[in-house]
């Protein structure tokens, strides 16, 4: 279903032969990279306006994460694409509404894949969880209201699909006083509202913090974070957004020892190749066409669109079990290099690490394997699956974590520094005091160590420890949905008939054979 008007946003000058736009398809890798450059994105990092994002070594690390993506479709297109319905094309995997419980399943061993080819977050879940969720949402709403969103939706999704874009998803707002409703904060702007609704669209205001990957993304979906009451209305807005609309700023998230990045070499950094992206979204009215609305004051709409979203969102972390390989890895790497790969209490942290690793996993996919289809046609994973792997999530890795700087030793906090290594006058003592098993080079048990405490400590361990534990919900969040359906009443009924509480006969039978 083609829909050329899509790409014609007003107030942006159309770019004819920049990948990404209408008749120039994203493929590769490169045609990622040009389709981010010359969008005069209102970026600030460090205090100062970036002139292009995509090339700054501190931001660059993190396209190419989501470039991973790209390419992964094209070495691996059973794992990264799929047949749509939509426009009938083979497309990115993220771009795809789910047509079976398989592509739901495919998901999450594409996630995996990608967090071990990257060791970080590669960005592009949150959108194809967010297409997802508010595909079967759209469709619901407009059964019970008659609202046009649902067409609206799969108008954007075919064009996203054909033209290959990025899809940032952004839910979560600042929030404020905690103890508020939307309508009632002081100020507004700590939630997304519409202020003013035109005969062609609506104009938008407000902010969403920690934003991951919108900065490399070509469009963002602003969706609401919460439950909503008739009062919030005006904050019951689902919107697609150009990344360079008018009135969009970007500010950058710090990540720890992020300006490595900024000095040169390959070694302090730890994984020089790839990062994650927060940004907090500042929308200082912005105007969206009608075309791009997909929720315009169904509050009760809001609650289904949340936690569809984050059913999906929650089992997705199992990108965190692709990177834990690479920890698992690391782990193992540095105890042969260290000359104690044999040792068993090595051996068994490994095993115990895995364990941890493999527990993640078993949820996350359990629950895609248990998706069920929507009256819109598209799957629904099992949302208590869901939950339960995401728990683990804020806590397993951690652990995997402390084990990894356990094996690693005391050096993955004391090393000296790439250019001390590389210095000639103290270069050649430190690579033969720092040497380790016969026959391992020093640089390689250095880069190894580095390797662990970027993803233990460094810029790394953004998205291995605090966005796991507070990413898709902090852990409070998923315990009150796995309360909501723990279904206790049930449990206590099956433990009371075998108790011969309930049903006598039970415990007649048992004792009489
Ligand atoms: Fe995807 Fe994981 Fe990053 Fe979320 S944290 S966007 S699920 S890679
Ligand atoms: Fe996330």
């Amino acid at each position: 279903m083609p829909s050329p008007d899509c790409s014609v946003v007003p107030g942006l000058a159309p770019v004819a032969s920049r990948p990404g736009t209408p008749g120039h398809p994203i493929r590769t890798h490169a045609d990622y990279l040009a389709s981010l450059r010359g969008r005069n994105l209102r970026v600030f990092a460090l205090g100062e306006r970036l002139a292009e994002p995509v090339d700054h070594p501190l931001v660059r690390p993190s396209v190419q994460a989501v470039a991973a993506t790209y390419e992964l479709a094209v070495t691996d297109p059973a794992l990264a694409t799929a047949r749509s319905s939509l426009t009938g094309l083979s497309v990115n995997r993220f771009l795809h509404v789910t047509e079976s419980r398989e592509d739901v399943v495919a998901q999450n061993k594409m996630q995996r894949r990608l967090g071990q080819l990257t060791g970080t977050c590669f960005q592009r879940c949150v959108g194809m969880d967010a297409i997802n969720a508010l595909f079967s949402v759209t469709y619901d709403c407009d059964q019970a209201h008659g609202t046009p969103y649902h067409p609206r939706l799969r108008a954007f999704i075919a064009m996203a699909q054909e033209l290959n874009l990025v899809i940032g998803g952004a839910m979560t707002d600042p929030k404020g006083d905690r103890g508020k409703s939307p309508s009632e904060q002081e100020d507004p702007d700590v939630f997304v509202h519409v202020v003013e609704r035109r005969s062609d669209g609506l104009v938008l205001r407000g902010a969403k913090a920690h934003q991951t990957g919108c900065i490399n993304s070509h469009w963002i979906v602003v969706m609401p974070t919460m439950r909503l009451s008739a009062e919030d209305r005006d904050f019951a807005v689902v919107a697609a957004i150009p990344v360079e609309a008018p009135g969009l700023t970007f500010v950058y998230g710090r990540q720890s020892c992020d300006t490595r990045s900024l000095e040169g070499g390959s070694i302090d950094v730890g994984n020089a190749g790839y990062s994650g992206q927060e940004a907090m979204i500042i929308l200082e009215d912005v105007f969206v066409p009608w075309q791009h609305v997909f929720l315009d004051g169904e509050t009760g709409f809001a609650a289904p669109l949340v936690e569809r979203f984050t059913a999906y969102h929650r089992r997705s972390y199992v990108c965190k079990t692709g990177v834990g390989d690479v920890l698992i890895g690391a782990a193992a790497a540095i105890a042969d290099m260290n000359g104690v790969a044999k040792a068993s209490h090595v051996r068994d942290k490994l095993v115990e690490m895995t364990h941890l690793n493999e527990t993640i996993y078993g949820a996350g996919i359990a629950s895609s394997h248990e998706s069920r289809r929507t009256a819109a046609g598209n799957y629904q994973n099992d949302d208590l699956l869901a939950n339960v792997c995401k728990q683990n999530v804020t806590r397993f890795p951690y652990e995997m974590a402390r084990l990894a700087q356990d094996i690693a030793g005391g050096l993955v906090v004391t090393l000296p520094s790439e250019r001390d290594l590389r210095s000639e006058e103290i270069g050649p003592l430190l690579e033969r005091l720092l040497r380790g098993r016969a026959g391992v080079p020093t640089e390689h048990r250095v880069r190894m160590l580095r390797l662990i405490e970027n993803m233990t400590l460094g810029r790394n361990a953004v998205g291995y420890l605090t966005e796991s534990l507070h990413g898709a919900g902090s852990p409070q969040a998923q315990r009150v949905q796995i309360a909501r359906q723990m279904d206790l009443e049930a449990k206590v009924a099956l433990a009371r008939r075998l108790a011969g509480i309930d049903d006598p006969a039970v415990a007649d039978s048992s004792t009489k054979r």
